[in-house]
């Protein structure tokens, strides 16, 4: 049984007080359902001396709309899948949510724990036992990355499900340090090519709500998702797509964002503007869904051989496209 390493747990009641305690205990980590903390903790990938609990924190949770719709970071997973405004008007949020691990993760887990939750690679996720006999990597206890050693920076995967569709959306997030508050742009919480230092939030700060722009009815987006098992896996790749079309059925704007190819979410215009301007019809579906996938370069991080995987990105991309397409007129 592997057991958790010791930690001061303090639990915050508020907001100010959460950030107040981060300030006041560098180092320390925020826990929010701890469904992806506390295995790292069990594994020794992470070892925080101090836990600042979030599950207190009653102004965190809730779905607020206002124009577009803000997402209390607290706010459960289970709740964000079946919340009726999130289903009717952000589907593609509401089914990533729905499709994050198992029934009882996604009861436990938070919208804040998943934007944040950590990158993961095949080494760095080894049980502690493991990697003390294949040695240590450099996102924990060792100085060289084992999948490229000759390389100098971690390659380990963003592995959240909600973050590519936020980024496709252009949601922001609302960050709170005992400095003061920022907003951030969804796409700018991530750094694209460093596994380690994988998030733009300062150490200090807490993540406190998601806010989504508001869509109209022209706007249709979907989120698509492969992984080994579909009862509890962490996406293998994700799809995030959106596609506007006119009453001709051309399409007028289209995004695409990939999840679990990158050590961020990464958005591909190159083949989404290959969609802008004509129907979403089977060849351009192909085109948009082939570029995609030469714009992923994946490591050999995740489950699955390599080249699969990268096959995978140009079905995937495609099936969501095929979701997209504009059904016959009604009558
Ligand atoms: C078997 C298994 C399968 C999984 N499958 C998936 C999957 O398919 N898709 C997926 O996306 N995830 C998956 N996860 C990971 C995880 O369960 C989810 O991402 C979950 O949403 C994390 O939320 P949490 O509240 O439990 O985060 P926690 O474990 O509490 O925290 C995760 C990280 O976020 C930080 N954090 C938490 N809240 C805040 C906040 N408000 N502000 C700033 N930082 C914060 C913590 O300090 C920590 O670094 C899986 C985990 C397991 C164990």
């Amino acid at each position: 049984m592997m057991r958790l390493p010791r930690f001061a747990y303090l639990p915050a009641s508020t907001t100010a007080e959460a950030a107040q305690l981060l300030a006041e205990h560098p180092g320390a980590q925020l826990v929010g359902g701890g469904t992806d903390l506390f295995p790292k903790m069990k594994r020794r990938q992470l070892e925080p001396k101090v836990l600042i609990g979030l599950h207190g924190v009653s102004e965190l949770c809730g779905i607020r709309v206002n124009g577009g719709v803000t997402i209390g970071a607290g706010t459960r997973l289970h709740e964000l899948a079946c919340a009726p405004e999130i289903v009717r008007r952000y589907p593609a949020l509401a089914r990533a949510a729905s499709l994050v691990a198992s029934p009882q993760i996604r009861n436990a887990g938070t919208v804040g724990g998943n934007l944040c939750v950590d990158t993961r690679c095949n080494y760095y996720d080894l049980s502690y036992d493991r990697r003390c006999a294949h040695g240590f990597c450099m996102k924990a206890g060792g100085d060289v990355c084992r999948l490229a050693p000759g390389g100098d920076r971690c390659w380990a995967v963003s592995s959240t499900d909600l973050a590519p569709v936020a980024h496709m959306l252009g949601a922001s997030v609302r960050l709170v340090s005992a400095r003061g508050e920022r907003t951030l742009p969804i796409a700018e919480l991530y750094t694209m090519d460093d596994g380690i230092e994988y998030l733009q939030k300062q150490p200090d700060e807490v993540l406190t709500a998601l806010t989504l722009p508001p869509v109209d009815g022209g706007f249709r987006a979907t989120y698509v998702k492969f992984r080994r098992r579909g009862a509890i896996d962490f996406p293998l790749v994700g799809v995030a797509a959106a596609v506007r079309t006119d009453a001709d059925g051309i399409c007028t704007e289209a995004r695409l964002v990939l999840g679990a190819v990158a050590t961020a979410p990464l958005p591909v215009p190159q083949a989404a503007e290959l969609l802008v301007g004509v129907a979403l019809t089977e060849e351009a579906i192909t085109a948009a869904a082939e570029t995609a996938m030469s714009a992923t370069k994946p490591m050999d991080a995740l489950d699955l051989p390599l080249a699969y995987r990268r096959r995978m990105v140009m079905i995937h991309v495609a099936r969501a496209l095929r979701e997209l397409v504009p059904g016959p007129a009604p009558g």
